[in-house]
């Protein structure tokens, strides 16, 4: 029997079979999830024929999180595979590549920044709050995050965006703790996906990992964070909350 066994899982942030979302979803149904999988936009197509590849195919909800309609339907468009849910799986992020990344930190507009956060950190909370109607009382709730501890090169505001959605996830989890939801971040090492190809010079990032990580670090591998994501969706994390959990093959725990 699989840790997910029977649970019911939203992974909302899939739009190739390289998104770590993907092998979120791949891995939970391996493991006995019932999983429905969001994303939004144009890019929907291609989830969609991503998807195909996933037995069962899961079904495939829109949700852009900045748009509160989207939000405002989401428990009714859930209803309609699940009569609960156990685990929600945030693992979306979007700052604007010309103005927030890449070394513009100093003059980067307000309007990008504001964005950034938006869909970035405040979307944690918007996210869990729309599912909510939907949440069992011990329902998981995992987002992904670049150690925004420190600064990066090159990370600029969307590290500040990660700074405050894992702060955001910390508040998620004192003020949904009573209910006996979870509210955890796995910290990523780099992987290869659309979403780091976006920010200029995130190779350096696969450099300063093949340097440093103790363990050796696979950035075409998102199985060891999936698999932590898993692990925090099921049952055997129960007493954990505002946790942020690293797999970066203990990168963050060496100086230089
Ligand atoms: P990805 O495949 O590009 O996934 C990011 C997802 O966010 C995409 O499906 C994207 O959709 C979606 N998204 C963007 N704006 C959205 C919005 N307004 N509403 C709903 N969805 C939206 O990249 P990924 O690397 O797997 O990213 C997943 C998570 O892991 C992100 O939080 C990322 O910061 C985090 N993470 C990644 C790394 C890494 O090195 N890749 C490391 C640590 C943490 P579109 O494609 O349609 O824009």
């Amino acid at each position: 029997m699989g840790i997910l066994e029977g649970k019911n899982i939203l992974v909302a942030g899939v739009t190739m079979n390289t998104s770590i979302g993907y092998r979120v979803a791949e891995i939970a149904q391996a493991e006995g999830a019932n999983v429905v999988v969001s994303n939004f936009g144009r890019a929907m197509s291609l989830t969609a024929r991503v998807l195909k590849k996933l037995d069962p195919v899961p079904p495939l909800l829109e949700l852009d999180v900045t748009d509160e309609t989207h939000l405002a339907r989401l428990p009714e468009m859930l209803g309609e595979h699940f009569d609960h849910l156990d685990g929600v799986v945030h693992s979306i992020a979007f700052a604007n590549p010309e103005t927030a990344l890449g070394g513009k930190f100093l003059t980067t507009p307000f309007a990008d920044v504001s964005t950034a956060v938006q869909v970035s950190a405040y979307s944690m909370v918007s996210l869990a709050m729309a599912c909510k109607p939907m949440l069992a009382a011990n329902a998981s709730i995992v987002g992904l995050t670049f150690d925004a501890r420190i600064s990066w090169p090159t990370y600029d505001w969307m590290g500040v965006s990660k700074a405050a959605l894992e702060s955001a996830t910390r508040y998620l989890a004192r003020y949904l703790g009573p209910d006996g939801v979870r509210c955890n971040l796995v910290a990523a090492g780099p992987v290869d996906t659309i979403a780091k190809k976006a920010i200029p010079g995130a190779d350096s990032f696969n450099t300063i990992w093949q340097d440093r990580a103790p363990l050796g670090w696979d950035s075409q591998d998102s199985t060891p964070t999936a698999k932590a994501v898993v692990a925090l969706l099921s049952d055997w994390f129960p007493a954990t909350t505002g946790e942020m959990v690293h797999v970066d093959g203990g990168l963050h725990s060496t100086g230089a």
